[in-house]
């Protein structure tokens, strides 16, 4: 399978596109798919299909057909009533896109996934083998939560909102851009329904606490998640090395316009050099059990030396996690550093933490070796930037 590269065929700066469409803009704010914006939508895909370039979409809006279908109200609210809703409704959401795509002679695939599929490492690699063989026979996956399996009871096992999916789809196959399209026209300074000098941040060199900050601030009619698990998103994609622009899809044109290179919407830099597929997928969060906590020394070893991790630096292990298991790494300032597979168990490290390497078989009574958590089974999130965001270009909409 050809891994993927920047700067493609037909002029396109991306090649690789994973395009995220959430309920509101399929539906236009209405109770059913809107076929007038689908295909108008699908056609933007099918111009960048036939342009060369690989496309995949995640495609909420099950839920919102299947309610249609079924002639039943938004009031009525549970976890399990809407997984009836999105059994009725994929189908045809699926049978929507099929028809559109056909008109372009371009031939569609159902991807259902769930996080407990992807948080396995073989369910990962599978489902990404799969992604890849259909981009290779240039078929369009689109890709939803399979909604019916998927349980909130069962939080961990839900990625609860397209946006996570997507970024995670990203990752999997390692795409050049995902475009996060919704109805708002990207990430501002401020509400921009409540405050009027509310401006659009055009780009985010890194989704730090500021950022987060302006997410949650955003009043949401944005669908599941609203601008906070849209920011999320980005912070995943990226720092698996994916652009990620966060737009208006109701713009005319906008998947064409944003492939081309166009600054709609607020577009997030990707962390410098792309992970391999391995870190990439212990750093996607699916498969963390627990924490380390590791004080400055440790991480500054890990961010500028590319050191290991040892017990002498950890200072607090959370979480119930056994040997092999990945697990997620904070400095004491709560910022993840990255993530890794664990030579010791949460219960060992309770003992160890703090520990001189020399002193772990005298603790433990057996040593598994002085590193914690080796380099090699280390992927590190953080890069520097000097500053998080660039507000100087006004964008005109
Ligand atoms: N999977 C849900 C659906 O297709 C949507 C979840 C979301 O929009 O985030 O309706």
């Amino acid at each position: 399978m050809s891994g993927n590269s920047k700067k493609s065929l037909g002029g396109l700066p991306y090649r690789r596109i994973v395009v995220k469409m959430g309920t509101r803009l399929l539906t236009g704010g209405g109770s059913e798919l809107n076929l007038d914006i689908m295909a108008k939508l699908v056609g933007q895909v099918a111009q960048l299909h036939r342009q060369g370039a690989e496309t995949i979409i995640v495609s909420s809006g099950a839920i919102a057909s299947g309610r249609h279908k079924l002639g039943l109200s938004k009031k009525i609210r549970g976890i399990p009533y809407k997984q009836v809703l999105a059994s009725v409704g994929q189908g045809r959401l699926m049978n929507t896109y099929e028809r559109l795509f056909e008109q372009h002679d371009i031939t569609v695939a159902q991807a259902l996934l769930t996080k407990a599929d992807l948080s396995d490492r073989a369910g990962y690699l599978n489902a990404r083998n799969t992604l890849l063989a259909l981009l290779e026979l240039r078929v369009v996956g689109i890709v939803n939560e399979n909604d019916v399996v998927s349980i909130d009871e069962i939080k961990e096992a839900k990625f609860g909102d397209n946006d996570n999916l997507s970024a995670m789809v990203a990752n999997l196959v390692d795409a050049d851009l995902l475009m996060i399209l919704t109805d708002i026209g990207g990430l501002y300074t401020a509400d921009p329904s409540r405050d009027p000098a509310a401006r659009l941040i055009p780009e985010v060199r890194k989704v730090d606490a500021g950022i987060k900050r302006l997410g949650a601030i955003t009043r949401s009619n944005l669908g599941t998640g609203g601008m906070v698990t849209k920011i999320e998103a980005a912070a995943l994609a990226t720092s698996s090395g994916v652009d990620v622009i966060i737009a208006d899809g109701r713009e005319p044109d906008a998947i064409v316009r944003l492939a081309s290179g166009e600054a709609i919407g607020t577009h997030f830099l990707p962390a410098a050099g792309n992970l391999e597929s391995r870190q990439r997928w212990m750093v996607s969060g699916l498969c963390t059990r627990g924490k380390l906590i590791v004080d400055g020394g440790a991480a500054l070893a890990l961010r500028k030396q590319n050191r290991s991790l040892l017990a002498a630096g950890i200072t607090r292990a959370e979480g119930k996690f056994a040997r092999g298991d990945i697990v997620a790494i904070y400095d004491a300032g709560g910022t993840q550093l990255g993530c890794g597979i664990s030579n010791y168990s949460s219960g060992d490290i309770g003992v160890i933490k703090g520990a001189h390497s020399t002193k772990i078989a005298g603790l433990l009574s057996f040593d598994y070796g002085p590193e914690v958590v080796h380099r090699n089974n280390l992927a590190l999130l953080e890069r520097e930037e000097p500053s998080a965001h660039r507000e100087t270009i006004p964008v005109q909409r």
